[in-house]
């Protein structure tokens, strides 16, 4: 894996942003098993709450064209403070792989490598839920 290649597609996503709101431009790009790798920016909405992060963008780019297995993230913002992967992203990230590495850019060539599993300890894990569900048919 080349991080350098990562951070870079993320950073070309950032410029891609749609933040009249915030005016945060923040890119995302994976790397799938197939390796292949999918872009993502931040898409802001006049009703908040509908906005959408750089992450979930690439990942949900990704697994619409067919590919699951995500085998990084990188993440890029013009601050460090941006690159921390909100809540709802880690979630997802955490769907698609646990072992998933994240990767913030931290500004003049400092990279922050770690994994979802790290960023999201104790989490709501779909095995988890998979388990309970086929025990429910069981019964
Ligand atoms: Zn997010």
């Amino acid at each position: 894996m080349n991080i350098e290649e990562l951070v870079k597609r993320a950073k070309e996503a950032s410029k891609r942003a749609y933040s009249p709101y915030s005016g945060v431009r923040i890119g995302a790009a994976v790397l799938t098993k197939g390796g292949n790798i999918f872009e993502g920016c931040n898409i802001e909405n006049i009703s908040y709450g509908l906005s959408n992060c750089a992450e979930r963008t690439a990942i949900f780019k990704a697994v619409s064209e067919g590919e699951r297995e995500i085998v990084a993230i990188a993440v890029y913002g013009e601050s460090e403070e941006f690159t921390r992967p909100c809540g709802a992203c880690r979630q997802v990230m955490l769907e698609f792989n646990e072992n998933m590495k994240v990767i913030r850019h931290g500004g003049d060539g400092f990279h922050e490598v770690t994994t979802i599993k790290k960023l999201l300890p104790q989490s709501f894990k779909p095995g988890g839920l998979l388990n309970e569900v086929n025990r429910g048919k069981k019964r």
